[in-house]
């Protein structure tokens, strides 16, 4: 096992009615921004318990925070939090209202060119005003880790940053919310967290035998489950026990001590940026491709996948290792999402405009081993072509 520090400072509120107990965690004197997306917490009743909630506080709301954040919008809301000399932000909403109320409190308390932010990867940052979150769509885990990814569509460039300033003080997750989800949304909330997961577990050496069995939990539940949260929306045990899932695939636990690779998201950051995918959408495509691609270097860790998450025992180690990855495209594919490049309408010639991108977002040694170079990367989607 690796050397590691673990801290994840954000308190989980969860289960049926939890959002009225958002009252005694923002304290009465603050001037609350009330931060969403397009309007689907209207439409659902979060935003009558939210406002129901805050009662008296100064409430200033910011609504319109686009699915993949766009950096323009994130700017104009920090510039309304100094405006309004805002000292709490309630963040309502999926990984793009999360993932934006992290920019925003960092951009609002950053000095600099807020640009700098995304470049440089988080490290600039050496404040954030504090803030907390609802989440209505379990899939990122954003909720509960100091992570987030903006995009800005006029650069054609989604970039990740974190930083130990952006960790929600709060979450508030009651399963109940994410009835409402539409079954695109859900299928997202099943491949996301998935992805998180074998993009900490699918690694090699590592020798951490806990964080092992706990993401093999993890994913033998989402497989269990998936099907089961499309089929009932409103089966509660189904829902919370996916939301749960989703929190702890990207929560710092089960990535600490173990080497991590992170470049299916890298990829898939591209596709979205470029084409407009969602950020699932992205993962389902590359993922499968990926591990094809590099099966050789990851291959004790597949075996152990195939044998332990898909029960596959039988055949030489890359025939295991070749199922279990056949098993996971077709995982994906029951959900209901599309695992190839052609399934989009995209054809061979993105890919050199997809490499081209991630040379210029210095995305080139990508991979626990850092050695996913963009010839790798091509492999890969060509690969993921058809
Ligand atoms: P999302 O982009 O937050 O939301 C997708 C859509 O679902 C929006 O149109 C939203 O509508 C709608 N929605 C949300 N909750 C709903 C509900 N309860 N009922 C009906 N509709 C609802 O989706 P996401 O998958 O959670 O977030 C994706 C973003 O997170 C991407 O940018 C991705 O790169 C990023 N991400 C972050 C991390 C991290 O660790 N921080 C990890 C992975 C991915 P409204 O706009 O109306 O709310
Ligand atoms: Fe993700």
């Amino acid at each position: 096992m690796n050397n590691f520090s673990f801290y994840n400072p954000t308190k989980i509120i969860f289960g049926e009615g939890q959002i009225a107990s958002i009252a005694k965690e923002i304290p009465v004197e603050a001037r609350v921004m009330l931060a969403y997306g397009g309007g689907s917490i209207k439409n659902n009743g979060v935003y009558d318990q939210v406002i129901d909630a805050l009662g008296e506080r100064i409430v200033c709301e910011f609504s319109g925070i686009e699915a993949n954040p766009e950096f323009d919008t994130l700017c104009r809301a920090a510039d309304a939090v100094n405006e309004h000399r805002i000292t709490f932000i309630l963040a309502v909403g999926g990984g793009s209202v999360i993932d934006g109320v992290k920019f925003i409190a960092a951009a609002a308390q950053y000095n600099g060119d807020r640009w700098d932010i995304l470049t440089k990867g988080g490290k600039v940052i050496q404040s954030a005003v504090p803030f907390g979150s609802v989440l209505t769509l379990p899939a990122t885990g954003s909720e509960m880790n100091s992570g987030s990814v903006v995009t800005r569509s006029a650069m054609k460039a989604k970039l990740p940053f974190g930083s130990p300033h952006v960790y929600p003080q709060f979450s508030v997750l009651d399963p109940v919310t994410t009835y409402s989800l539409p079954i695109r949304q859900v299928i997202n909330g099943v491949i996301d967290p998935f992805t998180h997961v074998m993009e900490q577990y699918l690694t090699y050496p590592v020798g951490a035998h806990l964080q092992d069995r706990l993401a093999e939990a993890i994913l033998k539940t989402l497989i269990e489950l998936g099907p089961e949260t499309l089929a009932q929306p409103k089966n509660y045990e189904v829902r919370a026990n996916v939301m749960w899932c989703a929190t702890m695939a990207l929560n710092g636990l089960i990535g600490s001590g173990v080497p991590q690779d992170w470049s299916t998201h890298m990829i898939g950051h591209e596709l979205t940026a470029l084409y407009g995918l969602d950020h699932a959408q992205t993962l389902a495509v590359v993922l499968p491709a990926n591990l094809r691609v590099r099966k050789a270097d990851k291959l004790p860790k597949l075996v152990q996948y195939a044998e332990r998450v898909w029960g596959i025992t039988e055949g030489s180690d890359e025939e295991r290792a070749e199922a279990a990855i056949t098993r996971t495209e077709e995982f994906f594919r029951n959900l209901g999402a599309g695992t190839r490049i052609e399934d989009y309408d995209l054809s061979a010639d993105v890919i050199d405009v997809i490499i081209k991108q991630l040379e210029s977002h210095g995305m080139v040694k990508l991979g626990e081993h850092r050695d996913v170079t963009p010839e790798v990367s091509r492999k890969i989607l060509e690969t993921a072509l058809r």
